[in-house]
């Protein structure tokens, strides 16, 4: 804290900066930026917002997002559940613009060039940059389950794990099932973005079916050996409150669905058929990261030099978030994104005007899940950079999981989700 304090002190009472100029507004797309930021979600919207502040509005930034709005993953589960609208998880990026002067360009980027330094947008324009920040989430791997592609495109087996309007259609699936009906969730191996989400999915979903369908039932199809995340506590939820509705199976690794029967076939075990088939296939770093070879881990995760979050593929390209490949114990969270946001907002704006880097930065996580409309669990973390190993590591000591569900800690959850908003877009 006290490093950030003193960079843009540092930045403040120096003159190059205030030289440097080019406050943006919305308007006609640049045609350079000292920085351009593709995607404004989580990690996205933060970096463009802190290299704002931490430049003392000095550093012209440009952020591409497609979407008008940001909507939220984080609280999505409860517009699945049936508790939440969609107003309630979206958020203008009027203040990004508006407050902090950052150039908001509504379109896609389809091409970067790391030699040239510019980015393409599907609109036809192209933007330099002095340096480039990445955070464009995970794409779905449709592939890794025949006929998930077919069967998504006919809206017949959703995901809804962006959140939009497939997150309102799963919930109109769940509304027209009949008494009586299973809704089946499958989970891909780790990682894959937010380790308990699916498990509150599931949760928020029994929540739903106790309150109007109490015959039905709620199945977990999960790739992996265990619950991923907050096992105890997810599975007493689930034992307390939903018993004998939902069930558990661990490793059924979904390889093929079969659209018209509404059917999962798995690489072992039996397959399952479901009223409403819930199919998360496998992750990997948002497409852009991918075919712009940035993904260097095995071509599913972006490699990063932990210390300012750069390519260890492309100078000058930092990636954040969901893409990267996650140091030990870093999940693919938005609170995560968020704080990768800062840590490289701090790098670049130091960078970029000859001030040190942070040899040490920080980290801190927390993931809240809802285990029914009301009731919240928590688990906490905090990360620190080891210089001599280069890579992230948990304070020892730090964070931990709730002592027990409580309404109180779903109070908690809310107040999060309104205070990262705040944070990375207001
Ligand atoms: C159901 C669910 C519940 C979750 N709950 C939580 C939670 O409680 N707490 C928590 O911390 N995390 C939670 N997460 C995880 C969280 O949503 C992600 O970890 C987070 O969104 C990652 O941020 P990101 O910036 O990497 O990606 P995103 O937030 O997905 O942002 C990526 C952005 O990039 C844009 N984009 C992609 N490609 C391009 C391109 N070529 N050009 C321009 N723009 C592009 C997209 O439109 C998008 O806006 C949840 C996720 C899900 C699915």
């Amino acid at each position: 804290m006290m490093q950030r304090r003193e960079l843009i002190q540092g930045l403040l009472a120096g003159g190059t900066l205030a030289a440097l100029g080019g406050c943006a507004s919305s308007g006609a797309t640049p045609s350079s930026a000292k920085v351009v930021v593709v995607g404004g979600g989580y990690g996205g919207a933060t970096a463009a917002k802190y290299v704002r502040l931490f430049s003392a509005q000095s550093l012209d930034v440009v952020l591409i997002e497609p979407n008008r709005s940001f909507v939220s993953c984080p609280m999505s589960n409860l517009v699945v559940g049936g508790v939440r609208q969609m107003a309630d998880i979206t958020v203008p990026y009027d203040s990004l613009r508006s407050k902090h002067g950052v150039t908001i360009v509504h379109d896609t980027v389809s091409v970067i060039d790391a030699q040239k330094k510019t980015v393409t947008l599907a609109g036809g324009a192209s933007i330099r940059y002095d340096k480039l920040v990445l955070s464009p989430g995970v794409e779905l791997m449709f592939d890794s389950v025949a006929g998930l592609q077919q069967a998504q495109a006919d809206g017949r087996i959703l995901q809804a794990w962006k959140a939009g309007p497939e997150t309102v259609a799963l919930f109109r699936q769940l509304e027209a099932m009949r008494d009586g009906g299973t809704y089946a969730l499958t989970i891909p191996e780790a990682p894959y973005r937010c380790p308990p989400g699916p498990y509150e999915r599931a949760s928020v979903v029994a929540a739903y079916l106790k309150r109007t369908k109490p015959k039905s039932k709620v199945l977990i199809l999960d790739a992996n050996p265990d619950v991923t995340s907050k096992a105890g506590l997810f599975k007493k939820a689930w034992a307390d409150l939903y018993g004998g509705m939902l069930e558990y199976r661990p490793q059924h690794k979904a390889i093929a669905v079969d659209s018209k029967t509404l059917t999962v076939k798995f690489e072992v075990h039996d397959e399952v058929k479901a009223d409403v088939l819930n199919v998360l296939p496998s992750m990997r770093a948002g497409a852009l990261a991918v075919q712009s070879g940035l993904a260097n881990a095995n071509a599913r995760w972006c490699t990063v030099n932990f210390q300012t979050f750069e390519s260890t593929a492309a100078k000058d390209i930092h990636v954040l978030g969901d893409s990267i490949l996650a140091a030990p114990l870093m999940p693919k969270s938005g609170h995560m994104a968020n704080n990768h946001g800062k840590v490289a907002a701090a790098a670049i704006v130091a960078e970029l005007t000859g001030l040190e880097v942070n040899p040490r930065p920080m980290l801190s996580n927390t993931c809240y899940s809802f285990v029914s409309a009301t009731e919240g669990i928590h688990v906490a973390s905090v990360h620190e950079y080891v210089a001599a190993e280069k890579t992230f590591k948990t304070v020892a000591g730090s964070g931990g999981v709730s002592a027990a569900r409580s309404e109180l800690e779903g109070t908690f959850a809310t107040a999060w989700a309104y205070n990262i908003w705040a944070d990375s877009l207001g």
